[in-house]
Parts: structure tokens; C-alpha cells; sequence
């Protein structure tokens, strides 16, 4: 089969969905690779680096789209990008069907076959596939990296001639996939890490990392805020005024604060009030990784950084894996790989898309002129 990459039209995305290294890889699957010229070079690669890797350069858009079995996006597609596609072709890339009905639609109503790396089920088998994840981990990091860039201080402790400097006091709350890349980078540069999630299982962790675990108190044991499948659920109005409360107690203590609480299919929980930043110390940064649903920092503003009138910079991209787009390639287009290579178990360049794979299901939203989303539950955990 023939596949190919879009450059990226969203303003100011750097990554790719192929990487030459991935192109090698689909290569020994039997297929042929495509790109739009200039595609991979706000990630790093060049025409010519990809040429290496046996890929095939497209002058414009519409010609790679007119080429290719596949198309493999990192954003979802505009309705005009979509619009190029033909009946028969299958679209991989980040699409969000929940949020997209009116994508769907159009995918179901051009007979194209539309695949989610976000619905990608997370179950173990398909963790090499998961592009969340992947995506999250490199957010969780760069976070800490942008809290450090905005932070007049060291992260690590240090005593000197020139004078004894504490280490930065840095708390993270969500510690799913993005908050424990976060809590490892902020223990690696030699903070002092506090951590907090309404799933208790992930206190054990959070200790392995180095970090201490933000407990409630209760008089008697109570909802912990854990739902199926791993993911938090809302919280209890005692619970939340718990947890509102001790956040208060931490607040004038933290230089550093990172956020990244979410609740599958809701708006982000506030949970970083803004009496809360009124009582941090001039200097501190709040970094919300929540940002695109709507913040869990009550004065995050969406894509921006500003500083309040007390002097905390709060810092709400939505962008952080495209700010580090040469890795974020690396690893997207390793997962779309993996994908591909589960879509091509015979690696004759054969694709058969089996609708009984619990992982190639999950994630396909759009197929034979069926909207096939949401999907059932995987058999296999
Ligand atoms: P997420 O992005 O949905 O949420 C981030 C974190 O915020 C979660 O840890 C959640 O518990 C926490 N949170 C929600 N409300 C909160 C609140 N009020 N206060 C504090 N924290 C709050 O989560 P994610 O990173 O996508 O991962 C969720 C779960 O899925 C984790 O258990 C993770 O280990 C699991 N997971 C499993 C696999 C796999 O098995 N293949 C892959 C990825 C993630």
C-alpha cells in the first residue's frame, strides 16, 4: 500500500506523522512511503533525509493525497483536507470523535476509513500504539522544563561560597501519564516534589519517584475519586473542599506548581482557585497542562502566558508536545508504525483491516460507510 504524510496546517504544529526512521520501518512492512515536501522540516527532517529512507517526495498536497492508500495526520483534518480524500482511502491521525461529529460525518459520507490514535485502547498490548500516552509524557516533561524557564531560581538545592540556595518546592497535582513524566523531571533537576491525585493507587508512585504524596485526612475512609478503566472521576463536594483545603496550606510554600488534573470527557476541574495564586510568592510559576479544557488554574488563560499582579507567571500552552516536535515526531510516528504494522500482519504491504481486533476496533471510528464509534468495550485488558 501506498502511505503518505500531509505537512501539518495547523498554525505553528512542527510535528510529522512519519519520521525517516518510522519510513524504514512501514518499508520492511511491504508499503511505500510518501511525503509532502517540507513536511518533516519543522521536526528536524529534511526532503533529502527522508529520500535516504526510500521515501517518495510529493510536490503539493493534492498530489500526495491523490497517491496514497493512507493519509497519517497529527491533527485532525480540516473539512477541506478531508474534502481531497477518495472513497476507499483510510485516514490515521489524532481526530477526537467525540468532539468531531461533523468529521465523522463527512468521513462516513466519503466512504473513507477514519482511524483515532486517540481511541486507541489502553489495554497492554497496544501500549507500543499509544499515542496519549506518548504525547503526554512529552508534555509532562516539557512542562518542568518551562516552569524552570520562567523560574528566577535553581531547582536543585545548592550550598556554595556565594550562599546557600533551598531546592525548589515543586507540586504536581494529576498524576496520570503527564504528571509522573512531570514529577520525574522536576526530581531529576533536584526540586523537592509533592504530588497529589484523587486515585490513591498512584501514592506508591509517586513515592518511587522521589516525591512525596499529598494525603486527606478523613475521619472515616471515603470515595477516592477513582473510576473504571483507571481514569478519575468527579470528585465528592467533601472530597473537593478537602482537597481545596490542603491545596491552601501548600500554596504560599510552592514555587513551582504543575497541573495536569482531567476527567475523560469533561472540562478540567478547577482546582488551583485564584486565592490560591494570590497567596504564592512573587516569582512562582503555575503551569497548566489542563489549558485546553478549560484549566485547572482558575486564571489560566488558554495558549498564554501572563503574570499576575502578585507576581506569579502562569504559563497555559495547549502546544507542549509540538514545542518539542523533533521527539514528538519521533515517538508519534513510532506509534503510527505499530499501528500500520498491526494493520499489515502478513508484512506483504497487504493491508487487512480486521474489525475483530480489539485494538484495531477500538480505534477505528469510521468504516464502510459506518460510523462505528464508540466502540465496545475491549475484551482484553
Ligand atoms: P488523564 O490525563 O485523564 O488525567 C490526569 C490525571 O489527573 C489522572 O491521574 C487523574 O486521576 C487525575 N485527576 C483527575 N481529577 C483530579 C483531581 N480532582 N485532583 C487531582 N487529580 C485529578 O490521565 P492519563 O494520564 O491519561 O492516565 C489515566 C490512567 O490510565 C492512569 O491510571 C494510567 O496509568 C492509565 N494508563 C494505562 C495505560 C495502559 O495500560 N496501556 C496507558 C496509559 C495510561
Amino acid at each position: 500500500m501506498k502511505i503518505g504524510a500531509l505537512k501539518e496546517s495547523f498554525a505553528g504544529e512542527a510535528r510529522v506523522a512519519i519520521t525517516p526512521a518510522s519510513a524504514g520501518h512501514l518499508g520492511k512492512l511491504g508499503h511505500e512511503v510518501l511525503l509532502e515536501s517540507g513536511a518533516g522540516v519543522r521536526a528536524g527532517f529534511s526532503d533529502e533525509d527522508y529520500r535516504k529512507a526510500g521515501v517518495t517526495i510529493c510536490t503539493t498536497a493534492a498530489e500526495l493525497v491523490g497517491a496514497v492508500d493512507v493519509l497519517a495526520k497529527v491533527r485532525q483534518p480540516t473539512p477541506a483536507e478531508m474534502g481531497q480524500m477518495r472513497s476507499g482511502q483510510t485516514l490515521i491521525s489524532f481526530l477526537y470523535p467525540a468532539q468531531n461529529p461533523e468529521l465523522l460525518a463527512q468521513a462516513q459520507g466519503q466512504g473513507i476509513t477514519a482511524i483515532a490514535m486517540d481511541m486507541v485502547p489502553r489495554i497492554s498490548r497496544a501500549q507500543k500504539m499509544d499515542a496519549l500516552s506518548s504525547m503526554a509524557n512529552i508534555a509532562g516533561y516539557r512542562s518542568v522544563i518551562e516552569a524552570a524557564n520562567n523560574f528566577g531560581r535553581f531547582f536543585t538545592g545548592q550550598v556554595t561560597a556565594a550562599g546557600k540556595v533551598p531546592p525548589a518546592k515543586v507540586l504536581v497535582v494529576g498524576a496520570g501519564v503527564a504528571g509522573l513524566a512531570a514529577i520525574g523531571t522536576s526530581v531529576s533537576l533536584g526540586a523537592q516534589v509533592y504530588a497529589f491525585d484523587v486515585r490513591p493507587e498512584v501514592a506508591e508512585q509517586i513515592e518511587s519517584m522521589g516525591a512525596e504524596f499529598v494525603y486527606l485526612e478523613f475521619d472515616e475512609p471515603t470515595q477516592d475519586g477513582a473510576a473504571t478503566g483507571g481514569y478519575a472521576a468527579p470528585s465528592s463536594p467533601e472530597f473537593r473542599e478537602k482537597q481545596l483545603a490542603r491545596f491552601r496550606e501548600l500554596a504560599p510554600q510552592m514555587d513551582i506548581v504543575i497541573t495536569t488534573a482531567l476527567i475523560p470527557g469533561r472540562d478540567a476541574p478547577k482546582l488551583w482557585t485564584a486565592d490560591m495564586v494570590e497567596m504564592m510568592k512573587p516569582g512562582s510559576v503555575i503551569v497548566d497542562l489542563a489549558a485546553e479544557k478549560g484549566g485547572n488554574c482558575d486564571l489560566t488563560i488558554p495558549d498564554e502566558r501572563h503574570v499576575t499582579e502578585n507576581g506569579v507567571v502562569i504559563v497555559g500552552y495547549t502546544d507542549f508536545p509540538s514545542r518539542m516536535g523533533a521527539q514528538a515526531s519521533e515517538l508519534y510516528g513510532n506509534n503510527i508504525r505499530h499501528f500500520i504494522a498491526d494493520l499489515t500482519p502478513g508484512k506483504d504491504g497487504v493491508i487487512n483491516h480486521n474489525m475483530e481486533d480489539d485494538v484495531i476496533r477500538g480505534a477505528t471510528v469510521v468504516h464502510d460507510h459506518d460510523i462505528t464509534w464508540p466502540p465496545p468495550p475491549p475484551k482484553i485488558a
